[in-house]
Formats: structure tokens, C-alpha cells, sequence
């Protein structure tokens, strides 16, 4: 059988670290099954649905390395729903309701007064046809209720196992609005079905949406695909992520510098749904971070360079294989390349490191340099002034980067070069001014 996965975002807003993990998974899975990843824009709700979000949703999954391989509109395909409505309606299983949402209100509150639980009542099945006549000539608009069966669904979830959902405990759903409009859950039905998606892979707050869509799918006639419910995320400490955590987006994560996914494939070999953790995953943005700078330090010249360049930095391989071990955040290159190419804040040193780095420009070694000239010349420095150790080197990297931490020295003193050394020793060895 060959894999059909869906990814269906509602365009009512930017991508988010919650369901950008929700597309990561199955993107995985179609890669790992040699399937296919369906981006499916879920915009059936006019009024919430923005093209501007919907482009930026297309963007932000390419530029994370999550690019689908078909995307469809659900706002372009209406007349499939329609049709599917109307089969509905004549089997009898989709069924005009009136009542307004004060009415639906009194009655839950009604309901759970008598200690009974809030399920519709199904009083909209027993209007005589005169009645429905009366309604709709006071001017009601009806919306239409898919009548669910008896008894219990089932399905073998591949994250949590066996699921079991009474469907008693649950109104029939509403499925078309009265202005006509249809809410996600028939659209989402009829796609897959029409899709072919064999696997439907999403967060654990859609495993009560499950037990309808599987009766619904069955009502149509359909196999139901098979279902995966992922676990949220949730904060480090196992809370609910903060606001501004749960609404990071892709977008920040693309500004503040953050890399993308490199290489899905390797991930998806070892991929295995199974093996999801039933546990909430957590969110740290420390860990993020980390992970980030990681993957920095691996990139290799080839990939950093033209984006360095757009980011309006000219490194060369050399340079940037010194100074990416000591960024987080691949725009923090623009401290490294100022030290090597541009200019430096000149450090405020004691009188006395003042004096020692006048006596340091004074025994530079002379050029061509290369990667022993920094040991040469400390070597001297060290002779001369019996300085060692911290005393020896931090006067000279403050004088020469501006930073108390850095790459090594030696690398860095041949890029700096000999003229901007000489200047920046001068400079420091003055004092700030
Ligand atoms: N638009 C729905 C959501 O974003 C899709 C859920 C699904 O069927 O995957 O929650």
C-alpha cells in the first residue's frame, strides 16, 4: 500500500512550533514509507482564512525543509462537499436543526442541572415537516447535524493503541453552518477519502474528532485511514506552553536566525510512529537553541556562505570554519566578520596592560603570518614580561577582538591580519578614547 499523509492547517494564522511539529512528523512518515505529503489548506471558514497566511503557511514549510509534495485548497472544492452532504441527507443520516445557540445553551444547562451530560438531544429529528415549513417561514435558517450510530467506535491508534470512543457521550456534529457553510469536519473527511490518505497523523486534541470522522467516513461508504495521535507540546516544566511560547512562529524562528531542518531523510530512516512517547513533549527553547547552534557549527562552507552573503557578510571558507564554532545564531556572524574585517571598539585595559600590549605591538612578528606566528610571538611576550597564562593572552584578544571569548587565537591572529592587528594594538594600548 503506498502512504498518502496530510498536513491540513487552517490559513487563520502563521505556522506554529505546536503544529509545525504535527507537519515534521508526517512529513517523516511519507519520507520513511516513500509516500506522498499532502499540504491541505483547511479555509473553509471565510471569515478566518487569509491568502496572506495561507502563502505564508506554503513559505515557511519550504523554508523549514517540509516542502508538500501536492497542496490543495478545501475553498476550491466545495462542490465534492456538497455532493457528499446531499448523499447525506437523503439516507437521512444529515438532519436540519433550529435551534438558535441560546436555545442549545438553556438546554445543556438544563441537562446538567438533572446531572445528565450535554448531549444533544436529537429534538430536531422529531419536527413534523409542517413544523420545519413554520420555522423556516419565521425566517430560521437551519443547520444540519450528521446523526451518529449506535454504539462505540474503535481503531488501533499507532501512538496510543487501542482507542475505544462511546458515541453516545457525543452530540451529533453540526456539519453545515446555517449561512450553508460547512465546518472542518465533512471537508475534512470527504479529502482524505477522495485523497487516498491511508494515515492520518495529528495532535492528540482530534482523538474525540476521530470517533466522528470514522463513523462519517463509514456513512460515505469509505475506509477509514489509519490514525496517529501525537502528544502536544507542552513547557519545559510539563505546563501548558506560555502564550508566547505556543504562538512562536515559524516566521521568528526564520528572523531570529534559527536553521532549518538539514537533513529529513536521515530522520526519517530512523523514524518510527511506534516509538512516539505518549508523554506531552516538551518545548525548551534553551534545548532549541543549543541544538541550533550545533547544527552551526557543522554547516559546512559551501551551505553558509551564500546565506552569509545575503545577510550582507563576504567570508571566505577559512573564516568561516574559525569563527563558527562560536555562534548560536548564524546572524551572530556579523561580530566575528566586523573583527576581521571592520573595526573594533578598542577595549578599556588597566594602566598596566596598556603598557604590555605597546610592549606586545613592538615584538608582532613580521609578516608572512601564518598559524604558529600567535605562539611565536606570546612565546616572546612571555619572555619579556614573565606574564603567563590569562595575564599573558586576554589583554592581547581584548585588544584584538574586542571579546573575551573567541576562536583560537592562532586561527584568528593570520585573518586578522597584520595591519588590522598593528591598528588595534595601537589603539588599545592608547587607551579608549
Ligand atoms: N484544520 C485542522 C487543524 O488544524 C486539521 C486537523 C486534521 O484533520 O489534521 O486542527
Amino acid at each position: 500500500m503506498s502512504v498518502t499523509v496530510r498536513f491540513a492547517p487552517s490559513p487563520t494564522g502563521h505556522l506554529h512550533i505546536g503544529n509545525v511539529r504535527t507537519a515534521v512528523l508526517n512529513r517523516l512518515f511519507a519520507l520513511k514509507h516513500g509516500g506522498r505529503f499532502i499540504l491541505r489548506l483547511d479555509d473553509t471558514d471565510k471569515e478566518r482564512s487569509r491568502e496572506e497566511y495561507a502563502q505564508a503557511i506554503i513559505e515557511d514549510l519550504e523554508w523549514l525543509g517540509l516542502k508538500p509534495d501536492a497542496i490543495f485548497r478545501q475553498s476550491e472544492r466545495l462542490t465534492l462537499y456538497e455532493q457528499a452532504a446531499e448523499r447525506l441527507k437523503a439516507a437521512g443520516l444529515l438532519y436540519p436543526c433550529y435551534e438558535t445557540e441560546q436555545e442549545l445553551a438553556l438546554k445543556r444547562k438544563a441537562q446538567l442541572m438533572a446531572g445528565r451530560p450535554p448531549v444533544y438531544d436529537r429534538a430536531a429529528l422529531k419536527l413534523t415537516e409542517d413544523a420545519k415549513r413554520a420555522l423556516e417561514e419565521a425566517g430560521r435558517r437551519p443547520h444540519w447535524r450528521f446523526r451518529l450510530p449506535e454504539g462505540s467506535v474503535t481503531w488501533e491508534d499507532a501512538v496510543r493503541g487501542p482507542v475505544e470512543i462511546d458515541l453516545s457521550t457525543l452530540s451529533d456534529p453540526v456539519l453545515i453552518r446555517e449561512d450553508g457553510s460547512f465546518l472542518y469536519t465533512l471537508p475534512s473527511v470527504v479529502d482524505d477519502m477522495d485523497m487516498g490518505v491511508t494515515h492520518v497523523i495529528r495532535g492528540d486534541d482530534h482523538v474525540v474528532n476521530t470517533a466522528v470522522q470514522i463513523a462519517l467516513t463509514r456513512a460515505l461508504e469509505g475506509k477509514p485511514p489509519a490514525f496517529a495521535h501525537h502528544a502536544l507540546l507542552r513547557a519545559k516544566d510539563g505546563g501548558p506552553l506560555s502564550k508566547r511560547l505556543g504562538s512562536l512562529g515559524v516566521r521568528d524562528f526564520g528572523e531570529k536566525g534559527l536553521e532549518a531542518f538539514t537533513d529529513m531523510q536521515t530522520l526519517a530512516e530512523r523514524f518510527d510512529l511506534s516509538k512516539l512517547s505518549r508523554a506531552p513533549a516538551r518545548f525548551d527553547e534553551e534545548e532549541m537553541l543549543a541544538l541550533n547552534a550545533d547544527v552551526l557549527h557543522q554547516l559546512p562552507c559551501e551551505k553558509a556562505l551564500p546565506r552569509l552573503e545575503r545577510l550582507g557578510m563576504a567570508l571566505d571558507c577559512e573564516e568561516w570554519e574559525v569563527v563558527r564554532a562560536n555562534i548560536g545564531l548564524l546572524k551572530d556572524t556579523a561580530d566575528w566578520e566586523r573583527v576581521l574585517h571592520g573595526n573594533i571598539e578598542p577595549p578599556s585595559l588597566s594602566e598596566e596592560d596598556r603598557t604590555y600590549v605597546r610592549q606586545a605591538l613592538e615584538l608582532l612578528p613580521s609578516a608572512p603570518w601564518d598559524a604558529n606566528t600567535w605562539k611565536t610571538w606570546t612565546e616572546a611576550l612571555k619572555a619579556a614580561t614573565g606574564r603567563r597564562g590569562k595575564a599573558l593572552f586576554m589583554p592581547l584578544r581584548l585588544a584584538l577582538t574586542g571579546k573575551a571569548h573567541g576562536p583560537e587565537m592562532s586561527k584568528l591572529l593570520p585573518l586578522i591580519g597584520p595591519e588590522r592587528t598593528r591598528a588595534r594594538l595601537l589603539a588599545a594600548g592608547a587607551g579608549a578614547t
